[in-house]
């Protein structure tokens, strides 16, 4: 889906979903083009497409929390059913639930912290 740069100078005036889209593509929340980060989840100092200036973001620990709080949940579904099927298994039940929380989460920490970023831009927050 192609997005459309948003360079509207106002913050009032930018649209939030599309600039959601763009930040959990990991991209920059303005043009869309480039990268918002220069590592896994290292925020660059700039957009190499537009030149959006990208240490005015405080992300922290959000993107963390929401992380845990959507993986935790399904963990914990997931750790109620299969102790029930593979009741003879505990730690087989364990490996998996481990290797699947780290298969949900790891690829999802850089894309909540994006959309994060994108909410803070569009909202014109901390200095936007
Ligand atoms: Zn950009």
């Amino acid at each position: 889906m192609a997005l459309t740069p948003d360079l509207t100078p106002d913050p009032a005036t930018r649209e939030v979903k599309p600039a959601l889209l763009r930040g959990l593509r990991c991209r920059c929340p303005r043009c869309g083009e480039g990268k918002v980060f220069d590592g896994y989840i290292r925020v660059a100092k700039s957009c190499s497409a537009c030149g959006l200036d990208l240490t005015k973001q405080r992300a922290d620990d959000g993107p963390a929390y929401i992380v845990i709080l959507i993986v935790g949940h399904i963990m914990g579904l997931m750790m109620l059913e299969l102790s029930t099927l593979m009741r003879d298994s505990p730690f087989l039940v364990a490996g998996i639930c481990c290797a699947a929380a780290l298969g949900l989460a790891i690829p999802m920490l850089p894309r909540v912290k994006g959309a994060f970023i994108a909410y803070q831009w569009a909202k014109g927050l901390h200095g936007f």
